[in-house]
């Protein structure tokens, strides 16, 4: 390890010849070449040839090369031919599949990947945090992630978490004091920060010294598990169920094969017969379904600013009863602007500030001192409460940089949601003075005088009682109230939470902060499909009921509480209440859990949203935790399951609707899949069993099982999603995907294509050709099931969502139909695949009876399915 340790901050910026600008184009261009990028080496990917060949290592497509082997040394060459021609295809299908949803997996990823914030050429700028160099400059904020190791240049009270590395959870307090000592353990290096920690609490300078795999983090990285996206419940559910139905089928294909043989069928006949009646039975596919739906419907979703960091999620999104919601930026704006300002015992609007007078002048100072927003060239950065104090500045000329030249802060406790406070220290001439900003209730308490135009004099009951007249009054108009207070401190003190007391009170600064316009709808959409949303904010409760008022959240039936109130209740009590309570006010993040357990065990599942380094634990305990896109903390994003690119309510209700969406379109799917499936197993147990002739040979079920399996069954998982999925409830998270109506469905619609089958089967017999009887067989069931795929659209009959409306679904059917008369009419095919050329007769029965079930289960939905199902 490199001892920067040891070194001042100065000398270790001259070890690596770094400015105080930060690296310039030129040496990023140099460092890049020599130092390549800050990651971690992952373990090698998959290449496409080995996934393909991974397509050849399951069972049934061992014993199906195996049946191919011994048709070769029987001399039938055709059959060896088709068998190969079958699992070559089927193996390019499944590793398109494959390496199609690892793409959009990977670029998924990438959109939710982490950034840096360094100085380079002088101006901080926000890069991903791959693309960081030894030499860099690195920003540090409460809630980020250290992407690099680091030595610390500037301090302001900088908290680490350290726990991925040390294992200690506890956060540990860094300085920029030197260690002379040797062997210093990771842990007690105190002004290194290291990679894979994070900052919960003040800010930090930081000189990057180690990137990628020479970081802490990158010598134990072969120790961690690469993180691998692991199955979701579902996929771990089909594949279970995969298993059983595999077994099951495997024992009809015995069954059929001791049969055959029985009646006294050639035993590699048999054989071929029940492996090709197993493959085409066995939906392998079904896992693989769900992971290319869930990535393709996870890529329209991040199109829509919800970006997916855990695939299960979508899964439950359906499932999602109750939305907790952060107020400030979520369902409002976060474009704030000051309104009023109380100072001197006076209410002012914004305009009526007088440039002449010296407290309302001195109020504006304090609100740019003690703020670390900044605006340039009409860009804002900065917490956008500090941004609208900013802006405050300019009615008076001021411009905050020069500000802050002219009176440097020499010393800060940063703001936190649970203090609800920020505090500065500067220089004024000679003296220093500390500046307080936060919430009124929490610095009303820590003030004990009230300056006004005629001087500083003791807070009085009286004057607390008027100034929280004016609080209640700002906040009932919605507005966001900040109040100011300072002292005088020695020189060269550093402050800190403790001397927040004794504090003379000079004024509140209040700010509009409008609802979204398109909240009242999403609260509205929320309800309408049996969603509760509640409302939890830091700010203060009036202000919060007026702004939950007004988009639909609070309403005569619900109340709004405080987080000291919370405090006040057992758990036992808040999960009582819980249902009656939807704003809650003035909360800290551990509120936050408890809010959601409460709701939990009432059963329902919670989505939570958050932003803060604190709120991880939350995030993490929600069903669902929903991290901010623009405001949330690296901490936050990563606890989070969603990340909202756009921080809106309306994103979380338009992510839950595609949720639902996903999750039926891949029920629907899978639906399709079991009742072909079904349909083929019930034809040829029937003919088994009745001592018919078997109604197809090995080469039609494997053609059956590549034309009308994958394709057909992955358009039905790209159906449309349905507009009027909001007007349903949220779906029980405990009700298996495979529950006992969607088992009779499976099995109702694969007698019906059965029943067609047979019937094709039947009338071929009659006229005592069996070639051409299997082949009418073969063309009605895999016709009719490509057909099927229709049906299998939504409960919905297709008349009532648009015939056309699922092109994918129609491509597929068409491809299928194409190959399907390409083997049925092609003549040197025709020897290979088994079939007798058909009549027009037979062909117009075979279509009439593909069409049957079309017609039949389309003319039940019509009748018998009522809207919005
Ligand atoms: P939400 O949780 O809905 O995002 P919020 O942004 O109002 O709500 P916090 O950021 O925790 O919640 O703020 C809580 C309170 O702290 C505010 O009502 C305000 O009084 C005070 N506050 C907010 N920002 C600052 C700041 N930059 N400096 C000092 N005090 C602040």
């Amino acid at each position: 390890m490199n001892m920067f340790y040891k070194q001042t901050s100065e000398e270790a910026m001259r070890t690596l010849g770094v400015s105080d600008k930060g690296l310039n184009d030129l040496e990023i261009k140099k460092l890049r070449e020599k130092q390549g990028f800050n990651e971690l080496t992952e373990g090698a990917r998959k290449s496409n040839l080995q996934v393909f060949l991974e397509q050849f290592k399951d069972f049934l497509v061992v014993i199906l090369l195996g049946a191919a082997l011994i048709s070769a040394f029987l001399g039938k060459f055709e059959s060896t031919l088709v068998i190969i021609v079958v699992v070559v295809i089927n193996a390019i299908l499944g590793t398109v599949q494959h390496v199609k949803a690892e793409q959009s997996l990977k670029s998924l990823k990438a959109l939710s990947s982490p950034t840096a914030k360094v100085l380079r050429n002088g101006q901080k700028l926000e890069i991903p945090s791959r693309e960081l160099l030894i030499g860099d400059i690195l920003y540090l904020d409460a809630g980020d992630y250290v992407s690099a190791d680091g030595r610390i240049i500037e301090n302001y009270s900088l908290q680490i978490n350290e726990s991925s590395l040390t294992g200690e959870s506890e956060s540990v307090l860094k300085t920029t004091d030197i260690i002379n000592e040797d062997n210093v353990a990771i842990g007690d290096k105190k002004n290194i920060v290291f990679s894979g920690s994070f900052v919960t609490y003040g800010r930090a300078l930081i000189l990057v010294t180690s990137i990628g795999m020479e970081t802490e983090l990158g010598k134990i990285a072969n120790l961690l598990e690469t993180a691998k996206e692991k199955k979701t419940p579902l996929q771990v559910n089909l594949d279970n169920f995969g298993k059983k139905l595999a077994f099951v089928i495997l024992a009809i294909s015995a069954l059929i094969f001791a049969l055959n043989v029985f009646r006294g069928y050639a035993i590699i006949d048999s054989f071929m017969f029940a492996v090709s009646l197993a493959v085409a039975a066995i939906p392998e596919a079904l896992s693989s379904i769900v992971t290319i739906v869930l990535a393709i419907g996870t890529q329209k979703m991040s199109r829509e600013n919800a970006v997916v960091r855990k695939l299960h999620a979508v899964e439950s999104l359906g499932s999602i009863s109750v939305i907790c919601s952060d107020k400030t930026g979520t369902l409002t704006q976060n474009k704030m602007t000051v309104q009023k300002v109380y100072v001197d015992e006076k209410v002012l609007s914004h305009d009526e500030l007088d440039h002449d007078k010296l407290l309302e002048k001195n109020l504006v100072l304090m609100a740019l001192l003690c703020n670390d927003a900044i605006t340039v060239k009409d860009k804002e950065i900065g917490d956008p409460t500090e941004v609208a104090l900013v802006n405050l500045g300019e009615v008076y000329d001021l411009d905050e940089l020069d500000i802050r030249k002219d009176y440097p802060r020499v010393s800060e406790v940063p703001f936190d949601s649970d203090r609800k406070l920020m505090s500065t220290a500067n220089k004024l001439e000679e003296k220093t003075f500390m500046i307080t900003k936060g919430a009124l209730d929490v610095l009303l308490l820590r003030s004990i005088s009230i300056v006004t135009s005629s001087g500083v004099k003791t807070l009085t009951a009286n004057d607390k009682k008027e100034i929280e007249r004016v609080n209640k009054e700002f906040s009932e108009s919605g507005l966001r109230v900040l109040a100011f207070a300072y002292k005088e401190i020695e020189n060269e003190k550093t402050i800190g939470i403790e001397d927040e007391n004794d504090l003379i009170f000079v004024g509140l600064i209040s700010m509009m902060d409008p609802p979204r316009i398109e909240s009242a709808t999403a609260v509205a959409d929320c309800i309408r499909s049996g969603i509760k949303p509640v409302m939890i904010t830091g700010d203060h409760k009036i202000t919060a009921s007026a702004i939950a008022k007004q988009i639909g959240i609070l309403t005569n039936e619900s109340v709004a509480i405080e987080g000291y109130e919370i405090d006040s209740l057992s758990d036992e009590e808040l999960k009582t209440k819980v249902e009656h309570i939807s704003v809650y006010a003035r909360v800290s993040p551990e509120h936050k859990i408890r809010i959601v357990r409460a709701w939990q065990e009432r059963g329902n599942i919670v989505a939570m949203t958050g932003d803060g380094v604190n709120d991880a634990p939350a995030l993490k305990q929600a069903d669902i935790g929903i991290a901010m896109g623009i405001t949330g903390t690296e901490v936050a994003k990563d606890a989070a399951s969603i990340v909202l690119m756009d921080d809106n309510f309306s994103t979380i209700v338009k992510a839950i609707s595609n949720g639902r969406s996903i999750y039926s379109n891949i029920k629907n799917s899978i639906k399709f899949l079991l009742s072909g499936n079904t349909a083929a197993v019930i034809s040829v147990l029937y003919t088994s069993l009745a001592a018919l002739p078997m109604p197809f040979a090995p080469v039609h079920l494997l053609f059956i099982n590549l034309v009308t399996d994958s394709l057909p069954a992955i358009a039905i998982g790209l159906e449309p999603h349905n507009k009027n999925i909001m007007n349903e409830k949220p779906r029980d998270i405990n009700s298996p995907i495979l529950n006992k109506s969607f088992s009779i469905e499976v099995l109702i619609e694969g007698l019906i294509i059965a029943l067609g089958t047979m019937t094709a089967f039947h009338i071929g017999l009659s006229t005592g050709d069996t070639l051409a009887s299997s082949t009418m067989a073969f063309a009605t069931l895999c016709f009719s099931r490509l057909l099927h795929g229709f049906n299998s659209r939504s409960q919905q009959s297709i008349f009532k969502i648009g015939v056309f409306s699922n092109k994918y679904l129609w491509i597929a059917t068409i491809l299928g139909y194409l190959l399907l008369e390409f083997v049925l009419s092609f003549k040197p095919l025709m020897g290979v695949f088994e079939v007798a050329p058909l009549t027009i007769n037979q062909r117009a029965i075979v279509y009439g009876l593909s069409l049957m079930p079309l017609i039949l289960i389309q003319t039940y939905k019509l009748l018998f399915v009522k809207a919005n199902k």
